[in-house]
């Protein structure tokens, strides 16, 4: 059994509505196990502030999917939700990007693992230390330990999660 964290990222008209869909698919889907997420975070957009709300979390599950079959069934999500968006309301995003494969460090075209700039995304580390405040992340601090070098003043917990 492989245990995975993911990180989950919408900006769009909805996007609670967006990642709120994507957990409730991941949650039923029957290569998935003892699925948790963190609370869900809303940070303002830098700049123009005539655009939604950022709105991250961040999910851990167990599965025996392989790595890449784990980023195919988190594709296959984006692509599902893309494909619906794009009948009714244009373009849109989310995002679902696998931060932690077990301890392994993957270096493929595909798939790095762990993901590159997590560890300089308080939008990731914030909701990482909800989960796993004793984790011990590849630079060998803490999610705890590591949490206090960012600026997480921005990220709101949305208490409806
Ligand atoms: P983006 O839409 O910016 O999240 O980029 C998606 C692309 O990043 C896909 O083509 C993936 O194959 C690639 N990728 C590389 N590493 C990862 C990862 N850890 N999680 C998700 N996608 C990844």
């Amino acid at each position: 059994m492989n245990t995975v964290y993911i990180g989950l990222g919408s900006n769009l008209e909805d996007p609670l509505a967006q990642l709120k869909s994507a957990i409730s698919t991941l949650q039923q889907h029957p290569d998935i196990a003892h699925f948790t997420v963190s609370e869900i975070y809303r940070s303002k957009p830098v700049g123009p502030q005539d655009q939604p709300d950022f709105i991250n979390a961040v999910a851990r599950f167990d599965t025996e999917l392989s790595a890449i079959a784990t980023l195919d069934l988190l594709q296959s999500i984006e692509q599902a939700q893309r494909r619906v968006r794009e009948r009714h309301w244009g373009p849109r995003t989310l995002d679902l990007d696998i931060l932690l494969f077990n301890q392994e460090l993957i270096d493929e075209p595909r798939l790095n693992v762990p993901h590159p700039f997590m560890l300089e995304r308080g939008f990731v580390i914030r909701p990482l230390l909800d989960l796993a405040p004793q984790l011990r992340l590849h630079n060998g601090k803490t999610v705890a330990e590591h949490v206090n070098q960012l600026d997480t003043s921005d990220l709101v917990a949305i208490k409806e999660a």
